[in-house]
């Protein structure tokens, strides 16, 4: 699968934007504000809670930073509303954290000030190694200010057990992942079981903090070994949920739903959604393996023409 789908993955800014449409439907919950917010309360319907993020790239200046945190607090405003279970996810570069820190973490305090004064939880996710230690820092700043703030780390990278043993000192709140982006060797486990292992140990020394841990995959064995660790340790549930992407694996969904985990969507929606999912493409060409995949198991399936359009699910 490798050389096909990095072959997808260079072509999909070539490729006509409603094929593209059509494909990332399904991981997307539209380019409004009310279509991710029918998409949570379905969630809430399931049992499910949710993170909304706005798609977007890198902001190129002010002004659309302002507009990115804007959008935001309308979100968080119609979560409140509707009082939909759900925080927001927010991409520090999206928030000019590459232009300047300083103003970024004035418009994240904007952002999270305003979460914070109606009882809303905001994650800070985690970008590219180029970002790492610049959010972390961030991170730290924030959440001595606003306690409902959380942290991502990424299992891939090697320092990951070393940050997380620092942020479990400060009690903080911490998504675990394997990392979407494609990093050197030089600082990242690239070998998959090598990643899987970073996971389960990195897991290991978030659990024997206070602070809360999301276990974001849609790996089974992951999500296996997590279970037998947390029956092994008698985790209380209320330390930790699971969390997957919106579109990835609806029956892994039930099947924690049915066991009464709690159960986390991450929901992204956004004008931006073709760039996004060029970019996601681009740069991690396992994604188009992913996807190619679920086409061509619709593909199989299908009694007639095949259909790209989102699986019932
Ligand atoms: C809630 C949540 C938040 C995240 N936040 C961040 C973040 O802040 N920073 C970051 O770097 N990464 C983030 N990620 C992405 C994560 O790092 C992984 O890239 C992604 O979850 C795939 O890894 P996996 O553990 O599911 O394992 P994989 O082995 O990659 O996937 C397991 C199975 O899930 C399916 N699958 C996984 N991803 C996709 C996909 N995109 N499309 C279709 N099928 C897929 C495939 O069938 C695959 O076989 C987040 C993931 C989740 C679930």
């Amino acid at each position: 699968m490798g050389l096909v789908s990095t072959a997808v993955a260079r072509a999909v800014p070539y490729l006509p934007k409603s094929l593209v449409r059509r494909v990332s439907d399904r991981y997307i919950a539209g380019d409004r504000v009310d279509q991710a917010i029918d998409v949570v309360r379905d969630l809430n319907e399931r049992g499910a809670r949710a993170t909304i993020d706005v798609l977007g790239e890198e902001a190129a200046d002010f002004s659309a930073v302002e507009a990115t945190v804007d959008l935001y607090i309308h979100v968080l405003n119609e979560m409140d509303r509707l009082r939909l279970d759900s925080g927001i996810s927010v991409k520090p570069t999206g928030i000019g954290l590459l232009i300047d820190e300083e103003r970024c973490v004035a418009e994240l305090r904007r952002l999270i000030s305003h979460a914070h004064s109606i009882g809303r939880y905001v994650r800070i996710d985690m970008e590219d190694s180029r970002v790492t230690d610049a959010t972390l820092r961030i991170f730290s700043r924030l959440r001595s200010e606003f306690p409902r703030v959380g942290a991502v780390l990424q299992a891939c990278l090697r320092r990951t057990p070393d940050d997380a043993a620092l942020l479990v000192e400060e009690g903080a709140d911490v998504r675990l992942c394997k990392g979407i982006y494609r990093e050197p060797k030089s600082i990242a486990w690239i070998d998959a079981e090598c990643v899987r292992r970073n996971f389960v140990r990195t897991l290991e020394i978030l659990l024997k903090g206070q602070g809360h841990v999301g276990i974001a995959t849609h790996d089974e064995l992951l999500v296996w070994d997590s279970l037998e660790m947390l029956r092994r340790k008698r985790t209380p549930r209320k330390r930790y949920e699971f969390q997957m992407l919106l579109g990835v694996d609806r029956e892994l969904e039930q099947v924690l739903l049915d066991r009464a985990e709690s159960l986390r969507l991450y929901v992204p929606f956004g004008e931006a959604w073709f760039e996004y999912s060029s970019r996601r493409l681009r740069e991690n060409p396992a994604i188009a393996g992913h996807v190619l995949r679920g086409m061509l198991r619709r593909f199989d399936s299908a009694t007639r023409a095949p259909t790209f359009a989102p699986q019932e699910r």
